[in-house]
């Protein structure tokens, strides 16, 4: 049953928004953000909370979705803890500059690149993983030493206010601090320069966020949504194919920015792999999942509704039931669907599973790439070719071969989307480098002073500058 949620936070004034960011541009030219042990400091700070929170955050995420306790831990607590230690590990290496080497012709000389903080960043997240897509943006922000103001979802309103109350009890609001609110939140803090802008979120919102940073020049990272496919081929161990499909597609409801959107099964194996993923369902959440204590719900009645009406086209296999009071929607597996259907037009971020056949594998690649290039790509099947084939002949953020949605857990691999998935990439080092200036220093020295590039200019300057420069 979803728990009937308090009211959300009021929105802060245009005045008390304006105020919190001159006040964190003041804190960032203190230059205290700058110190790497005070750096340490905070993410080390930010660690024991999660530590000490992790039950209320649990909770706050339980109510707002419904979500199982053990997903919620997987998937919120355990990946902000493990973001953290391989940040806490690494920072030392990531923030050390890096020697380049300079031209002839500009000997002596050294040359390095040094990574800087930006300055005062915003970070606005969605609902779906209310807690980790807030926070483990923010553990790049603080590794790379910059203040941040977040925004939270106002779709998930008792995860914005644990993660309001977490980040006043543990950071001083000028390094860190919370804008709690919806819409006119977003667009009231959108309105000021911010020296970064890492937004999480639909592609349509993407847009708009894009355009109010355009004003400003404010460079953004967009982690943004789509349908992500998963194909399979004939040489599968079906079983475990289905499986690790059920489990990516219905962990958190289906509302995950990476779950298996849609199948595209290679014909001579779809009915048993069907059968299979329906055995699964019953198999994970029993015969009744609305029972089931591991199988979440939707966010809100509006996207309910959006999915009630996704669930009328094609023939549902299994599930299909829904419960508005619950906000309930069954694991739903459809198939006798085609591009032409609803459901094939947008992002489904719900319980619903639909599956096309093909029957070579490229007849499967040319339906990917005649779509906006995904977020992510599940291929399925056993052949190195094969696997080979998939990976140069398509396009997404990411690719996981034979599972679906654990390739986000890795911090060495970065996480983010290609063309309208996304722009930019987070996670472990390239959070530290989304939230840095990579600045190229060269020094020069006064010992020699050839002068060969200063006029009068001859030809003889020009040809020993040439060889130098070649
Ligand atoms: P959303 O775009 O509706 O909202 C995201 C945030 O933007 C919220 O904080 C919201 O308050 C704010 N917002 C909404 N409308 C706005 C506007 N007009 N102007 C300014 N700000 C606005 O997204 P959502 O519904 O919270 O999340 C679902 C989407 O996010 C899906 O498309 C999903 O794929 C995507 N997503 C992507 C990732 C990723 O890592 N790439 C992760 C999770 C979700």
């Amino acid at each position: 049953m979803v728990v009937t949620l308090s009211s959300a936070a009021s929105a802060p004034s245009v005045a008390t928004i304006a105020a919190a960011i001159e006040h964190q541009r003041q804190f960032f030219a203190t230059g205290q953000t700058r110190s790497l042990p005070d750096r340490r400091q905070q993410l080390l700070k930010l660690q024991a909370a999660i530590d000490r929170q992790g039950e209320t955050l649990i909770q706050a995420v339980s109510q707002d979705l419904g979500k199982p306790y053990f997903e919620a831990c997987i998937s919120e607590i355990s990946a902000i803890r493990m973001d953290l230690a391989h940040t806490l590990k690494n920072l030392k290496t990531w923030a050390k500059p890096k020697p380049a080497a300079p031209t002839l012709a500009q000997f002596p000389a050294q040359a390095w690149i040094q990574p800087e903080p930006l300055g005062v960043v915003l970070i606005i997240g969605p609902w779906n993983y209310p807690l980790s897509l807030v926070l483990q943006p923010l553990i790049g922000a603080i590794a790379a030493g910059n203040c941040a103001i977040l925004k939270p979802s106002e779709i998930a309103p008792a995860s914005s206010a644990a993660i309001a109350a977490l980040i006043q009890e543990t950071f001083d609001p000028g390094w860190v601090t919370v804008m709690e609110g919806g819409v006119e939140t977003s667009q009231a803090l959108l309105a000021h320069p911010f020296d970064h802008l890492f937004f999480t979120g639909g592609t349509a919102v993407g847009k708009v966020v894009m355009a109010a940073a355009a004003a400003h020049l404010t460079p953004v990272t967009l982690e943004l949504g789509g349908k992500s496919p998963c194909i399979v081929e004939k040489d599968v161990d079906l079983e475990i194919a289905a499986r690790r499909i059920t489990w990516g597609k219905f962990f958190n409801a289906g509302q995950t920015c990476i779950a298996p959107d849609y199948l595209l099964v290679q014909e001579e194996i779809a009915e048993p792999l069907k059968q299979r993923i329906v055995a699964m369902i019953q198999q994970f959440y029993g015969d009744n999942p609305q029972v089931s204590p591991d199988y979440g719900r939707i966010v809100s009645d509006r996207h309910f509704q959006r999915l009630q009406k996704l669930l009328k086209g094609g023939r549902i296999l299994a599930g299909g039931q829904s419960d508005a009071d619950d906000r309930y929607i069954a694991p739903t597996v459809m198939d006798g669907v085609t591009w032409a259907d609803e459901i094939m037009q947008e992002e489904i971020f719900g319980p619903i599973l639909p599956i096309l056949t093909y029957s070579k594998l490229e007849e499967a690649i040319a339906q990917v790439n005649a779509h906006p290039k995904p977020l992510a790509l599940y291929f399925f099947g056993r052949n190195f070719q094969q696997q080979q084939q998939v990976l140069h002949q398509t396009s997404s953020g990411g690719v996981c071969l034979n599972d679906t949605i654990v390739h986000l857990g890795t911090p060495e691999l970065p996480f983010g989307g290609v063309g309208p998935s996304g722009i930019g990439a987070y996670h472990g080092k390239a959070s530290f480098d989304t939230f840095s200036h990579n600045k190229s220093v060269l020094r020069r020295f006064f010992d020699l002073e050839p002068p060969l590039r200063y006029a009068p200019y001859s030809n003889l300057k020009l040809r020993l500058l040439k060889f130098f420069l070649s």
